[in-house]
């Protein structure tokens, strides 16, 4: 019991979200059924007030009516019958002369014939005598709860002559009343029932939070790995590049052609090995927010221009066409560093996917931005595939792909960076036709 106690304390505060849901589970209904409780506490105690004012207000007039026919008991009689016919919460009803030799009251007209007559040594009546404003009691009976109201009938001298004493039934505000419980009761049933769904609804959404926060500790362990584990890669790839250099210049001519192949495939494998690591630590820092975006406003040519520069060889190596077609190029807002990395990426793409032809660099102004579009006669790219296009690790797998080499991460870094930049990449292909990558920058 101490341990599973300790345990509740344990995870209370390493949680303490799930006090909130505590404290929405008892405040809550306890603080409807307090506020129901009182407000049908407040409504019956303002209905008895009313009914007694009502009884007190109907006696006055009563006794105004009645105070010159006490010698004619009839007529008082039938004004009672008439007057209990037509108000049928009056239980009682009788008026009362003193009668000294009894040293008490008698009843000289009753809404019960039988009482007439009857000499009364009620208390109450000998108090009501003495006090002005009568007395009123709440009572109540096998038939429910109801008003007595006892007061002296005074004549113009206002001279005591007799007394009047009224039973006001409470039943029908009772029941108004007993309905009125009955149906904040069931709001309150139905409101508990409504808090504990959102809570059993808080609890479930409570489990996704602290699932979301692993998930995302998880992640950023992940992040400091790939991050760490890039940098540490990239240090020997450096070094094997290094070396392989320094071999190859040193032993150019004491090289075998075997060999010589077998150096080349270990270059290209030890690039390939670097350009992965490079693309993973992007990616890291890019989903970490950690690369620097420093936006100006910048002339997007020489950028271009020096990106073509900087891929031509490659170009030129297998044999392709790469130009820059005279357009306008006003102002952009943008990071030149981070523009000159997609432009050269969309470039290289092109290159790569077009075995024979042209690559096409050209740029529009439309609507506010300045499209910069990467146009080759390559393989193209289906519809299909164009919709998974920018996702991380996506590869377009068929046979023209096949001998490329990638990593399916260059179109992903691309899209995140033209996007913290404001911008955007947008693409059209045609499948044996060719592609066009179109940058969209907003204008300075
Ligand atoms: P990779 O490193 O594989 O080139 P990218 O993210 O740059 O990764 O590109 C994803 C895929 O999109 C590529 O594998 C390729 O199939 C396709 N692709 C990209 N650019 C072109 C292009 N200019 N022409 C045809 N296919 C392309």
């Amino acid at each position: 019991m101490k341990e599973l106690f300790g345990k509740a304390i344990f995870f209370i505060k390493e949680n303490p979200g799930i006090i909130y849901s505590l404290v929405l589970v008892l405040f809550i209904p306890i603080a409807i059924f307090f506020n129901t409780i009182y407000a049908v506490d407040r409504f019956q105690g303002n209905i008895d007030t009313i009914t007694q004012t009502k009884a007190v207000l109907a006696e006055n007039i009563i006794s105004l009516m009645a105070v010159n026919s006490l010698d004619a008991p009839d007529q008082l009689q039938k004004m009672i019958e008439r007057i209990t016919l037509e108000n049928t919460e009056i239980e009682k009803f009788e008026i009362l002369v003193p009668n000294p030799e009894q040293n008490g009251f008698k009843i000289i007209a009753s809404l019960n014939p039988e009482n007439e007559n009857a000499d009364s040594f009620e208390i109450k009546n000998s108090l009501a005598w003495n006090l002005r404003e009568g007395i009123a009691n709440l009572n109540s009976n096998n038939n429910g709860r109801f008003w007595e109201i006892t007061k002296i009938m005074l004549d113009e001298n206002n001279q005591k002559k007799a007394l009047i004493s009224l039973a006001f039934s409470l039943n029908d505000s009772d029941a108004l009343v007993d309905s009125t419980i009955n149906h904040s009761y069931l709001v309150l049933i139905l409101t508990v029932l409504v808090v504990l769904l959102l809570v059993s609804n808080q609890a479930r959404l409570f489990g996704y939070a602290l699932t979301l926060s692993k998930l995302k500790e998880i992640d950023q362990v992940k992040d400091n790995f790939i991050s760490m584990a890039s940098h540490e890669l990239r240090s020997p790839l450096t070094a094997i590049k290094g070396y392989l250099e320094f071999f190859r210049e040193k032993n150019e001519d004491k090289v075998d052609p075997e060999s010589h192949k077998y150096l080349e495939n270990i270059s290209l494998s030890v690039g390939r090995l670097g350009s992965l690591v490079n693309d993973i630590l992007e990616v890291s820092r890019l989903e970490s927010n950690r690369i620097p975006i420093n936006i100006v406003a910048l002339d997007p040519r020489p950028i271009i221009i020096g990106s073509i520069q900087e891929i031509k060889s490659q170009a030129i190596a297998k044999g392709l066409e790469l130009i820059f077609l005279p357009s306008e190029t006003p102002k952009i807002k943008a990071d030149p560093e981070r523009l000159k990395q997609i432009v050269i990426n969309l470039l290289s793409n092109s290159i790569k996917y077009t075995p024979t032809g042209k690559v096409e660099v050209s740029t529009k102004v439309k609507s506010k931005e300045l499209l910069i579009t990467v146009a080759d006669t390559g393989i193209g790219i289906s519809a299909e595939d164009q919709l998974s296009l920018f996702q991380k690790f996506s590869r377009i797998q068929n046979e023209k792909t096949r001998d490329v080499v990638g990593t399916g991460l260059g179109l992903w870094i691309t899209m995140e960076l033209a996007k913290k930049m404001k911008g955007n990449i947008a693409v059209e292909s045609i499948e044996g036709v060719g592609s066009h990558f179109t940058i969209h920058m907003p204008l300075a």
